[in-house]
């Protein structure tokens, strides 16, 4: 078990097992961590309230287990783009691969740059990214996308979700930073549509509402090869997936990605809602809601119920501490 100590007699813990592990105890614990600060780019994010905490695991059988506070609704922000990314490939079939890297850029997830050499974004899951796969998925103009957006994230969340339209009209207005990459990308050509259009299909993924438990089964989702283990219901096929999850382990925490697959070892994307989502392949899907964050935008209080869950529940990917 990654992070445990051998007994007297050298042996090892026993693994514990995520059908009995004690989340309330997990919340608790976590609940002792402090310091962050919530976001403020928009009013909505900047009025969340600093003591939210919700946890949800969701097992290879479907089953969800959930804290207080795994209901409380709150936008996805860019917990949204390893599922755009995911509609992406899935609609031009992986066409966007030719449009889009998937190197991991050691910078902010607003930083304006693009791929040197060939002006495309540097991943899908910075901002630049996002812009462009959400701009690629099927449908016609911003309502369409729309419209696909909010029925692909319904099918990986195994509901129907809605939009928070004041979050969207806000990130649409406020967000300069992706105003001017989509600027950038429309002279460099890689954006087709405008990039006023793309801001918004973008600005409106964001504002998707979800909770801990529609998140954390999202995230199981990609975890088990694009089938949804509480509907049963394929969502994307196997190798999509499987890409989404291999660009959440290298860029999901932007310039944090490598410290974080080291220390905690789980594909992850954050948010600057406080959100973390875990794709842990073939294991479980899991998801953290707690508004404040540091420097890189990740959760503080959210990453170290991945540091717990990843070292308790044996998830680090690339293998346990012990023997
Ligand atoms: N709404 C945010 C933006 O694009 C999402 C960023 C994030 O969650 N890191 O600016």
């Amino acid at each position: 078990m990654a992070g445990a100590t051998r007994d007297s007699l050298g042996a090892m813990p026993s693994r514990r097992d995520a059908r009995t592990y004690d989340l309330k105890d997990l919340r608790d614990r976590v609940m002792r961590e402090s310091g962050g600060a919530v976001d403020d780019s928009i009013p909505q994010l900047a009025e969340a309230d600093p003591e939210l905490l919700g946890i949800a695991i969701v097992l290879p059988d479907g089953s969800v287990r959930t804290t207080e506070q795994a209901d409380v609704a709150f936008s996805v922000q860019s917990a949204v783009k390893p599922f755009l990314f995911a509609l992406a490939l899935l609609d031009t079939d992986g066409e966007v691969l030719d449009r889009i890297g998937i190197e991991p850029t050691g910078e902010a997830f607003d930083a304006i740059k693009l791929e040197s050499g060939t002006g495309r974004p540097p991943n899908p899951m910075v901002n630049a990214g996002a812009l462009l796969t959400a701009a690629v998925v099927d449908g016609d103009g911003v309502e369409g996308r729309n419209e696909r957006i909010l029925r692909g994230l319904s099918a990986f969340a195994g509901r129907e979700l809605t939009v928070d339209e004041d979050v969207a009209r806000n990130e649409h207005l406020l967000g300069d930073r992706n105003h001017a990459l989509a600027h950038l990308m429309r002279s460099e050509g890689t954006l087709r549509i405008s990039a006023d259009d793309a801001v918004a299909v973008y600005a409106r993924a964001c504002a998707v509402l979800v909770d801990v438990e529609a998140l954390a089964v999202m995230g199981a989702t990609l975890a088990f090869g694009g089938v949804n283990p509480v509907t049963g219901k394929r969502v994307v096929p196997a190798a999509v997936a499987r890409d989404v999850v291999s660009v959440m382990a290298t860029c999901g925490v932007y310039d944090g990605s490598g410290r974080w697959m080291r220390r905690v070892g789980i594909p992850a994307k954050s948010s600057v809602s406080g959100a973390i989502v875990l794709s842990v392949p073939e294991t479980l899907g899991a998801a953290v809601i707690s508004p404040p964050l540091d420097e890189q935008g990740t959760s503080v209080r959210g990453s170290k119920a991945c540091d717990l869950l990843s070292a308790e529940l044996d998830l680090h990917v690339f293998g346990s501490l012990g023997d």
